[in-house]
């Protein structure tokens, strides 16, 4: 079998008629067999926006929102082509749209299952266009556009749905036949699930539908083009002096994309390190540019790659004196977080109390909280930022934290986190401090 390259451009290289050229040229010089889209940037949001007015009632607003929808995606295709058989597809689509925006808003309500199918019109219409764009871009190509939701089977857990892999597996082999001919236009994002009904993967997730995808064929390269060349040593808006990274291992990468480097999906490497397939980061603005490779083996292994910043986290104390001496109760801790479905990130304990810290918006989850407070008392710190730096044999590095504390000078470490993985070392640091201490960090490391 040739080489299968399987990409996805996210919603910035969706943006407008000459984004969808450009990223269709990329498609094609990659000799991309199965190239997934988002919607256009910002329709997400829109439809969010759109559901939330239709329960409120508020219809003037919904028909403003279809309005601004329906006259951007016209606009791309009219400025794309003449086919008149996509035209037909978008009208239908957003007529659909309209339809159950109609539904929600007469009933006031939307669940979960609603939603899903609501902002599946993103996608479903951007793929449209999209394979438009790859008509035009790549006339002897024959473009099969497809619907993902005939191969991404997932559970019913509608708005962050969980992939089924084997179903997943058996479909991508019955439905794709590669050959240098075709190219495979999909939809990011949107699945389904046993009873046909349409789920998604979660804000962000059609990076993770890519690997998905590419776990599913065994593709040889997944390609993940955004507005950005790859990842940065850390994010440049905080940092000017932050320097592209060319190369970087799946276990940094991980952590970078876990604590808070907004460029992939978190769980987007899962599938790519099971099959253990190369994911290229690059950006569709400049495709040129060298981006980034993550891989399972990389050359260089540096002591610090990166500094990755996580905002907005809240720290839990849970206290109780019948820890002392006593057994079972981060189990009973750790149970409630599974009930709710809530990620640990940074632990710390003493003999009578445990420290975790979490989004802050996990705090609005009062269930959450009651069940915590029936096990001992629950004190919630709230303003801080994690801070985490990213490298390699940091375990085995004498001198790290003295380097560490001696760059960052009086900035306050509320908690620290070192001992789990040899890739990263995190501070818990004062929100007002964050920006400082990566910058501080990054000199001293990274230059
Ligand atoms: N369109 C979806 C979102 O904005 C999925 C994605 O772009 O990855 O969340
Ligand atoms: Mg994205």
């Amino acid at each position: 079998m040739s080489r299968v390259v399987v990409s996805k451009f996210g919603g910035s290289s969706m943006k407008d008629h000459e984004a969808m050229l450009r990223s269709a040229k990329i498609s094609l010089e990659q000799k991309s067999d199965i190239t997934l889209v988002s919607a256009t940037y910002g329709t997400t949001d829109k439809l969010h926006l759109l559901i939330e007015n239709a329960v409120n009632g508020d219809w003037n607003a919904c028909e403003k929102i279809l309005f601004t929808i329906r006259e951007h995606h016209f606009d791309i295709l009219n400025n794309l082509t003449k086919n008149t058989l996509a035209g037909e597809q978008v009208r239908e689509l957003i007529n659909n749209l309209e339809t159950l925006i109609r539904g929600i808003f007469l009933l006031g309500e939307c669940s979960n299952k609603a939603k899903d199918r609501v902002v599946s019109f993103g996608e479903r219409v951007s793929s449209i266009l999209f394979a438009e764009a790859m008509k035009i871009t790549c006339p002897d190509r024959s473009i099969q556009l497809f619907d993902s939701r005939t191969i991404l089977k997932t559970d019913s857990t509608y708005g962050k749905a969980k992939p089924n892999i084997e179903l997943i597996r058996k479909n991508c082999l019955a439905f794709f036949k590669f050959d240098a001919r075709n190219s495979y236009i999909g939809q990011g994002y949107i699945g389904s699930d046993n009873e046909e009904s349409t789920t998604t993967l979660g804000r962000g997730g059609s990076d993770y539908s890519a690997a998905l995808f590419a776990e599913g064929v065994r593709a040889h390269v997944l390609e993940i083009w955004t507005d950005v060349a790859g990842i940065a040593t850390t994010d440049p808006r905080i940092c000017s002096s932050a320097k592209p990274i060319h190369e970087i291992s799946y276990d940094e990468a991980s952590e970078m994309a876990q604590y808070g480097a907004k460029i992939l999906h978190p769980t987007t490497l899962v599938p790519a390190m099971r099959e253990n397939i190369p994911v290229y980061v690059g950006s569709s603005y400049a495709s040129k540019e060298k981006g980034t490779w993550i891989k399972s083996k990389v050359e260089s292994k540096p002591k610090i790659r990166a500094i990755a910043k996580r905002s907005n986290q809240a720290l839990l104390t849970i206290r109780t004196p019948k820890m002392f001496n006593a057994y079972g109760f981060m189990g009973k801790i750790f149970e409630v977080f599974t009930k709710y479905e809530i990620s640990v990130d940074c632990v710390t304990t003493s003999e009578i109390s445990v420290a975790i810290t979490v989004d802050e918006a996990t705090l609005k989850n009062e269930h959450f909280l009651h069940e915590l407070q029936n096990i001992g008392e629950v004190v919630t710190e709230i303003g801080h930022t994690l801070i985490s730096l990213i490298g390699n044999q940091m375990l085995e590095t004498s001198g790290l934290a003295k380097r560490i504390f001696d760059s960052i000078g009086e900035v306050n470490v509320r908690m620290l986190c070192l001992g789990a993985s040899p890739y990263n070392f995190n501070l818990l640091v004062n929100e007002k401090d964050g920006d400082a201490t990566v910058i501080k960090l990054h000199k001293e490391f990274i230059g």
